[in-house]
C-alpha cells in the first residue's frame, strides 16, 4: 500500500524534474520573465501541481507549485494559481493520459500564431523528419496540423471553445494561442518536454522557410 511517505517523495521528485525542464525552456528563451505556466500530475491522480504565476522562470524552485484540485481550487494553499490553470484542467480532464502540461512564449510561436486568419486557424508541418520526435509519428511523411485559437482573457470561454474543436477533430499535437504562445501535453515530463521542443524547432525553420 502505498504510504503517505512514498506519495510525497514522488510528487517531490516530479516537481524537482519539471524545475530543470522550466529552466531548460527559460534558457532556450521561451519563457521570457515571468510569463508561461507548467503542471505535472502523478499517475492515477486528478489533483495536479501547477507553477504559481509572477515566478521568473529563470529561478523557479519546486516550492513554487501550487497543488490544485482536478478543477484547479488550490489545496491548502493561499497563493493565487494563473487564470490559465483552467487550461490545464481542460487538458487532462480531455486527454486523461496526460499527465504534464507545458506552455511556452517563443518568439517563433507567437511570430506564426499570427497566421490566424478568418479562413485559416492553423499551422501546417509537414515533410520534416524531426516530425518523428512528436507523439505516434512514425514518418517524415505526414502533415501535422497544428491549430491557432483566438487569444482571450476569458479563459473559461476559451477552454469551452478548445474542448469543442478537441471533440470535433480530436487529439492535437498541441495548440497556439494567437499573439499568445504554444500548449502542448504529454503522457510525462520527458515526453512533453521533447514536444515542446520539436514543435518550436520546426517553427523557426517554417518561419526562416518563409522568408527565404
Ligand atoms: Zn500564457
Amino acid at each position: 500500500m502505498e504510504t503517505l511517505e512514498t506519495k510525497t517523495s514522488a510528487a517531490d521528485s516530479l516537481k524537482s524534474a519539471l524545475v530543470e525542464v522550466i529552466h531548460f525552456l527559460h534558457g532556450k528563451g521561451w519563457a521570457p520573465a515571468t510569463s508561461s505556466n507548467y503542471s505535472v500530475r502523478e499517475v492515477e491522480d486528478t489533483d495536479f501541481w501547477i507553477s504559481a504565476s509572477g515566478i521568473d522562470k529563470g529561478e523557479f524552485a519546486a516550492h513554487d507549485f501550487i497543488h490544485v484540485d482536478a478543477v484547479g481550487a488550490p489545496l491548502d494553499d493561499a497563493r493565487k494559481t494563473s487564470a490559465e490553470t483552467q487550461l490545464h484542467v481542460l487538458l487532462y480532464e480531455c486527454f486523461p493520459d496526460a499527465h504534464c502540461v507545458l506552455h511556452s512564449h517563443s518568439v517563433y510561436n507567437t511570430v506564426l500564431s499570427m497566421a490566424r486568419k478568418k479562413k485559416k486557424s492553423y499551422v501546417d508541418l509537414q515533410g520534416f523528419e524531426v516530425l518523428k520526435g512528436l507523439r505516434g509519428i512514425k514518418t517524415h511523411d505526414v502533415r501535422v496540423r497544428i491549430p491557432i485559437f483566438e487569444n482571450s482573457q476569458d479563459i473559461d470561454g476559451l477552454a469551452e471553445e478548445i474542448g469543442a474543436w478537441f471533440e470535433q477533430h480530436g487529439e492535437p499535437q498541441g495548440f497556439l494561442l494567437k499573439g499568445h504562445g504554444l500548449y502542448v501535453w504529454g503522457d510525462d515530463i520527458a515526453s512533453t518536454k521533447r514536444q515542446m521542443e520539436v514543435l518550436e524547432f520546426l517553427f523557426e525553420v517554417v518561419y526562416k522557410l518563409k522568408t527565404l
